[in-house]
């Protein structure tokens, strides 16, 4: 398969964009149980029991229409009720360990899936340029990137803008590993992603792929933007075991990978559905623009 010569037919890609959580990596699968990690710890600290402290959480999610609101815990009743009048630096270092507990959860579970490196050199051997494309935002990702060990891979990597009060100290945004991290000015998905990315980087929607695991957030966007895109479903991922914890926290009230877009049949049909990243081969030429 990897000897193949590059099949006539198939559509010759000169740039792939890639989606992020559940594209890369299992995000349900460490983003929960860290989350629960940092829950358990500020509600003893805090007072109140980790029910509520869920419920205030998910409040916050909601208007900020962000799970993974940065330093969200700070901006809950509780912790308001103890830490209001501190500077928002003090607030987070008063709440150090629950989100220490966040962090060692996260380290320990968070790793790429087996296929996502080899297929990154192998776009890199054929000189297609990778880009990142994140629902979260740009201080949310830029940790996530070191963590990988992803900024050599990428050429450029676009994020959601941080939206709150003052980032509480030792921000990453804008001096992130190696690899420039560019907030959009919306949240994804967004109907300039494809616009964008593609005049930033010089090369034409029909020739770039997006890849993602989402039809609303990753195909849909994609195809509208007369781009290709690819659907992946990773068959190891542990949403069935997570998704429970998720719901109680997250600003969704079903958290159904929005599967709903208006995407017509005919479209669709033109969407391959892989299980790994190394099937795209089967569906798409890669090389260099211009080659
Ligand atoms: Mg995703």
């Amino acid at each position: 398969m990897r000897n193949q010569p590059s099949l006539p037919h198939l559509p010759r890609i000169a740039l792939v964009v890639l989606d992020f959580d559940e594209t890369l990596y299992d995000w349900i699968g460490y983003f929960v149980p860290a989350l629960e990690a940092m829950i358990t710890t500020a509600a003893s600290e805090l007072g109140t029991t980790p029910a509520a402290l869920r419920s205030e959480l998910k409040a916050v999610h909601k208007r900020y229409r962000n799970t993974e609101h940065p330093f969200a815990l700070l901006e809950t009743d509780a912790a308001q009720s103890k830490l209001a009048g501190l500077p928002r630096g003090e607030q987070r270092q008063a709440l150090a360990a629950a989100f220490d507990a966040f962090n060692q959860v996260r380290d320990e579970r968070l790793q790429l899936y087996r296929d996502v490196v080899p297929a990154l050199s192998r776009w890199r051997a054929a000189g297609v340029p990778i880009v990142g494309y994140s629902a979260a935002t740009s201080v949310n990702i830029a940790p996530r990137i070191r963590l990988l060990g992803l900024a050599g891979s990428f050429d450029r990597i676009y994020a959601s803008p941080y939206a709150g009060p003052p980032y509480p100290g030792r921000s990453t945004r804008g001096r992130t590993a190696d690899v420039p991290i560019v907030e959009m000015a919306r949240p994804k998905p967004d109907p300039d992603a494809v616009p964008r990315i593609t005049s930033d980087m010089g090369i034409p929607p029909e020739a770039t792929l997006f890849v993602g695991d989402s039809i609303a957030s990753d195909i849909a966007p994609a195809i509208e933007g007369g781009a290709k895109a690819a659907l992946i479903r990773r068959q190891a991922d542990s949403t069935t075991e997570w998704l429970p914890g998720l719901l109680e926290v997250s600003h969704r009230s079903a958290e159904t990978r929005a599967d709903s877009a208006s995407l017509s049949d005919k479209d669709l049909v033109q969407v391959p559905t892989v299980t790994t990243l190394s099937d795209l081969w089967r569906h798409f030429t890669f090389g260099a623009s211009g080659t």
